[in-house]
């Protein structure tokens, strides 16, 4: 502790000159007594109070680390703002800001104009700014008073939980949007038929008749599309348990949808034997009508589709849906399984389309564990492949 204390060094080399120079000059030796007493006096009376300021140094500064070691630790960016200068910034902050804000005014380091406002807020105030680390992000920085001077920065990057609010908003409109266009169309004839009924010739009413019927079931379709994506949402997270043999699904689903359109169109290529995975059935199904669907309405009406299924050697399996058609431009593939995204909005609604097909595909893919592959060239065709990982363990899972 000796070497902490804050020895007085003039006063020493005060008292030692001023002690040499009365031994030069002969002063009496109980003069000289008397000074070199009250020299050590008043040394002894400035020790206790040189000591005193060491300890408060040092738990200034313990208690500086301990703040530094505690906002390090801590995930989110965090500042530590001594009036309005930031001594201190986690490396999180530092991540976020740029590591010389330290020791800068806040209204510096924080650029934004709207978290100037911060500076004048009250502990436990916060404030939301939009692009404050650019583009769309959201953050909310929260001020928490610490101790005197001194202040505490939270940053809290919001943007994630904006996008889905987003997301959720434009969802709730663009399907209120799909869903208002039929139900106008509807009101619409069925008004022309109600109000001018005697005037309109029998060909005219037979048509209005059979739009208001096409229009109704383009909304019962978007509604039955609406339901099979909140179902398939809320069971993302549940892994299916269920072995399934893939082929022997296409080949029923394939029969199916060939008993009602495009028979003809339709062509299999399957492998010897079985090849399971662990499903849910009922979704499968959804996913390979889907996929048969866009294939027949969007390749060439007079070229076949192929629906593949192909065994890996280490047990993964490979379903591919391939037509023959306009082909998709590699700028819209990225996009294709967003909800309501359409390449040609016009052709997907005259074929009946929802723009919720790829969307419920997604999802189930996502469940399964599997991952889609789309390949496209335009003026050949699209292969749309979703590669489901090998069953754990076939051989239990087929005496199952
Ligand atoms: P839709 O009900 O409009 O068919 P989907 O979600 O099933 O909605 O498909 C989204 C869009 O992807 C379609 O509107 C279409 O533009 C494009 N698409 C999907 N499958 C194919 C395909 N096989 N060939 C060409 N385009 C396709």
């Amino acid at each position: 502790m000796i070497g902490k204390r804050a020895i007085p060094w003039a006063g020493i080399t005060l008292a030692i000159m001023t002690c040499l120079g009365m031994a030069a000059a002969g002063v009496d030796f109980w003069l000289y007594l008397a000074v070199v007493m009250i020299w050590l006096g008043s040394l002894w009376l400035a020790l206790p109070e040189s000591e005193a300021k060491s300890p408060q140094l040092d738990a200034e500064k313990a208690s500086r680390d301990a703040m530094r070691e505690t906002i390090e630790s801590l995930g989110h960016p965090l500042l530590v703002l001594e009036g309005s200068r930031v001594t201190m910034a986690n490396s999180a902050a530092r991540e976020v800001l740029g590591a010389h804000v330290v020791n800068q005014d806040a209204r510096i380091a924080l650029r934004h104009p709207d978290a100037m406002r911060l500076l004048d807020m009250d502990d436990g105030d916060s404030v939301a700014i939009t692009g404050f680390t650019g583009g769309r992000s959201l953050w909310q920085l929260t001020r928490r008073h610490i101790e005197k001077k001194r202040w505490l920065i939270e940053l809290i990057d919001r943007t994630a939980e904006s996008d889905v609010s987003r997301a959720h908003t434009d969802f709730v409109a663009n399907s209120s949007h799909e869903l208002r266009t039929p139900l106008a169309a509807i009101i619409g004839y069925v008004e022309t038929l109600s109000d001018g009924g005697p005037a309109l010739d029998e060909a005219a009413r037979i048509r209005f008749h059979e739009i208001v019927l096409r229009e109704a079931r383009r909304m019962q379709s978007l509604v039955e599309d609406l339901m099979s994506l909140s179902q398939v949402e809320a069971e993302k997270n549940d892994r299916p348990s269920e072995p399934i043999d893939l082929v022997k699904l296409t080949a029923r689903v394939v029969g199916e949808i060939g008993s009602i359109q495009g028979r003809e169109r339709l062509r299999t290529n399957f492998p010897e034997g079985e090849a399971f995975v662990l499903g849910d059935a009922g979704q499968l199904e959804q996913l390979l009508r889907n996929l048969i669907d866009n294939a027949l309405k969007y390749g060439h009406s007079e070229e076949a589709v192929v629906i593949e299924v192909l065994v890996a050697p280490n047990g993964d399996i490979a379903l591919s849906i391939i037509d023959r058609g306009a082909g998709i431009a590699a700028e819209h593939i990225p996009h294709l399984t967003r909800r309501f995204y359409r390449t040609d909005p016009g052709r997907s609604r005259a074929a009946g389309g929802t723009g919720l097909g790829l969307a419920i595909v997604k999802h189930i893919i996502e469940r399964h564990r599997a991952t889609l592959q789309i390949s496209s060239t335009l003026g050949v065709g699209t292969t749309f492949t979703v590669n489901f990982p090998a069953m754990p363990d076939v051989s239990a899972a087929k005496l199952s």
